[in-house]
């Protein structure tokens, strides 16, 4: 995937332009715009559906979505679906980004892991709600362009995007209050469940490839404690824990 600070390519150039012909008119239009979409999806696809913590709904309603998906489907930025991202990955549809986040139940000063960088838009969501993100992408492309994009958006200093496989986690950085997987995995992987501090959640999709059950794992004594949050579809987690690339 193409640099969007070295292609020059940024969202704004795909708007129209204003009625005197200026960029600065067709970006304020485009902010209106994004915060009247984010409005709207919060209430009737978040909090409608069953969202219930106010630093989610907030933190969802402050991230500039837009800013995370291609040019060409700006304006399906906040749309009830998921969206292809290049390198045949999505971001997630806002209502599972919304559930597997609330269900870390983060209050502020939390260490939270990510697998799965992806555009990078979760990661500025877990941003606004923890104090030190670290989110690991296997696609050396997409790791680049969220580590530029997340600096350009001003989470530099609250996220570090490594490129690797995080099917095993990331051990450098651990123990985590939260690991969210946001592909999906075959089993749950061990290391996770070590890498995760005592008291600290994991939210894991797990399955078949084609299909999968949403896991919240709690670390309590030491041992994990599992519940179901419903039922899912994500892209296969890679990698040595994961499957195999096909
Ligand atoms: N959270 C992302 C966002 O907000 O845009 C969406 C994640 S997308 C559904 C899943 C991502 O997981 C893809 O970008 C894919 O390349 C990545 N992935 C798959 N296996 C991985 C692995 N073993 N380590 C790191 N990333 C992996």
């Amino acid at each position: 995937m193409e640099s969007e600070s070295k292609s020059g390519r940024g969202i704004f150039s795909s708007l129209p332009r204003g009625g005197n012909g200026h960029r600065r008119d067709s970006a304020a239009v485009l902010l209106e715009w994004a915060e009247e979409q984010r409005r709207a999806m919060v209430e009737r696809q978040l909090r409608r559906r069953g969202i219930r913590d106010e630093r989610v709904l907030e933190a969802m309603g402050q991230v500039p979505r837009h800013e995370f998906v291609p040019a060409e489907l700006l304006r399906e930025a906040y749309e009830d679906h998921p969206l292809p991202i290049g390198g045949g990955q999505t971001i997630s549809q806002p209502y599972i980004v919304a559930q597997m986040v609330e269900a870390l139940a983060l209050q502020g000063g939390e260490r939270v892991l990510e697998v799965g960088t992806g555009s990078g838009y979760q990661a500025a969501v877990l941003a606004r709600l923890a104090a030190r993100v670290h989110t690991i992408e296997c696609d050396p492309s997409l790791a680049r362009t969220a580590r530029e994009r997340l600096s350009r958006l001003g989470f530099g200093d609250t996220v570090e995007v490594i490129e690797g496989d995080g099917s095993a986690g990331y051990a450098t950085a651990a123990p985590y209050d939260g690991i969210l997987v946001a592909a999906a995995a075959p089993d749950v992987p061990a290391q996770l469940i070590e890498q995760l501090a005592e008291g600290g959640r994991l939210v894991i999709p797990v399955g078949e490839r084609d299909s999968q059950e949403l896991r919240l794992i709690r670390k309590i004594g030491g041992a994990p404690v599992v519940s179901k949050l419903g039922y899912c579809r994500f892209v296969p987690l890679l990698g040595a824990q994961g499957w195999e690339k096909i």
